[in-house]
């Protein structure tokens, strides 16, 4: 039997990809290293379908199915015979690009090339294959058979009919696709940086302390604060992220990494992983009272850096209602929410997506309670253009300087929903 799609990496991610393809009716070939490796995989893909037959979701004959779709191999070269060739090997970009050249060889020239690497160029694997016109990026998230979303990457030579055929692969596992550029981070990565960042600067700056943003933060709708967040990915993880995206961008002041994270990092304090992070834990559960580990961080006192007026006029608009009465909550939400949104414009306006994929993926990919350019849109932009002039005024930082879109669409009297067009226009088609 040939096997239509072959997933290289048995991993974390290799064997979610090979759940879902198996689970979406596609026969599935399985390649590792080493036997063990993919009989690793092959096992935890069984506990996930059991996982999901104890909670009533899956019968025991669905789980039958899926493993019958499923072949293991550690001969790479099985590969070959694939439709499709979705790579979840280790983020190392020569091992990449070793596979992808070895196996673009060796594969037919119709076949199509795909990896899942977040945090590395996909025009740089490409450019490896004897094809790359025929390699794109498709970034799953973790964990693969349950996050709906997914980014088609198209790199400097991927051709316009493989995005689309990669997005209908997406749909075909049920996902929805979002397409975007090869810039670092891609949109989730990227969009999402200043939750983390901007979190950290207030706390290091002694405006805040963890539990304040963390709680500002969940008041504001979003499911997890950024500290409690980065202890359930992991801060080695995030730190990784967050470096390579500032190292990508060649050092741009934005995702500038805080040293805060980094001695989380050199202290073994990792998260729920270890039993410490930000919190305490004891397995999964946090540790009450809820006494974060950093406790130097104090908040100094009741004014703001921001015009108690325009913070209330911002958080107003944006919707955030059951905000405690502190100063620091509230000069929290704003930046957070502000520098996200700025982030969001700046991938719209360098041509990484669309607005409704950047939209679109910062709801599906991190949970956010709205998508930042329509939160943006429902503000204000004159109002989130003015809040950013404000902080890079006080701050007297280069991070907060505006987004060049946000200033050409407020210099254009386009500034949301107030006048019936911003990011997105009436239409839902969104005006960039
Ligand atoms: P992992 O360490 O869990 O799995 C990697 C697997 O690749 C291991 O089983 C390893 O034995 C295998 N491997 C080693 N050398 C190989 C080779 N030459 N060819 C094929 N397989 C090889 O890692 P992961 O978390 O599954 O990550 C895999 C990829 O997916 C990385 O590029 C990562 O950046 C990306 N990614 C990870 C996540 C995540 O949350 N873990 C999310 C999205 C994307």
């Amino acid at each position: 039997m040939e096997q239509k799609i072959a997933v290289l990496g048995a991993g974390t991610m290799g064997a979610g990809i090979a759940q879902l393809a198996a689970q979406n009716g596609f026969d599935v070939l399985i390649y590792d290293v080493k036997e063990e490796f993919v009989q690793r995989g092959l096992d935890n893909i069984k506990k996930s379908l059991q996982g999901r037959v104890d909670k009533g979701k899956l019968t025991q004959e669905e789980v039958g199915a899926t493993m019958a779709r499923l072949r293991a191999t550690s001969n790479r070269d099985d590969a070959a015979g694939a439709a499709y060739i979705i790579e979840a090997a280790p983020e190392d970009l020569e091992l990449k690009r070793e596979i992808f050249r070895d196996l673009s060889e060796k594969a037919p020239a119709e076949t199509l090339l795909l990896t899942n690497t977040s945090s590395l160029s996909v025009t740089s694997i490409a450019s490896a294959a004897k094809n790359p016109e025929r390699v794109a990026g498709m970034h799953f998230f973790n964990p693969a058979p349950v996050m709906p979303l997914v980014e088609v990457v198209a790199g400097s030579h991927t051709s316009p009919d493989m995005v689309q055929t990669v997005a209908k692969l997406a749909r075909d596992l049920g996902k929805l696709p979002v397409i975007a550029a090869d810039m670092p981070g891609f949109i989730v990565n990227r969009v999402a940086r200043p939750f983390y960042g901007e979190a950290l600067r207030i706390v290091g700056e002694g405006t805040a302390t963890i539990l304040q943003v963390d709680e500002a933060m969940r008041g504001a709708g979003f499911r997890m604060g950024p500290f409690e967040l980065m202890d359930f990915i992991g801060i080695d993880i995030n730190f990784a992220v967050t470096c390579s995206v500032y190292e990508a961008f060649f050092g741009e002041p934005r995702y500038r990494p805080h040293p805060i994270q980094q001695r989380m990092v050199e202290a073994g304090q990792l998260g729920q992983k270890t039993g410490i992070g930000f919190y305490r834990y004891d397995g999964k559960k946090r540790l009450d009272p809820l006494t974060p580990t950093i406790s130097t961080f104090q908040h100094h006192g009741t004014t703001s850096f921001l015009a108690p007026g325009l913070i209330t006029s911002f958080l107003e608009k944006a919707g955030v209602e059951q905000l405690p009465e502190s100063v620091a909550h509230a000069e929290i939400v704003t930046r957070i929410l502000v520098m996200i949104m700025n982030e969001a414009a700046l991938a719209v306006g360098e041509g990484v997506a669309s607005v409704r994929d950047v939209d679109r993926a910062m709801k599906l990919g991190t949970n956010y309670p709205k998508g930042p350019l329509r939160w943006a849109d429902e503000v204000g932009l004159d109002v989130v253009l003015e809040v950013l002039r404000a902080l890079q005024a006080e701050q007297g930082e280069e991070r907060y300087r505006p987004a060049p879109l946000l200033r050409r669409l407020v210099a254009a009297g386009i500034t949301g929903d107030g006048v019936g067009e911003g990011f997105h226009s009436p239409g839902e088609k969104g005006m960039v």
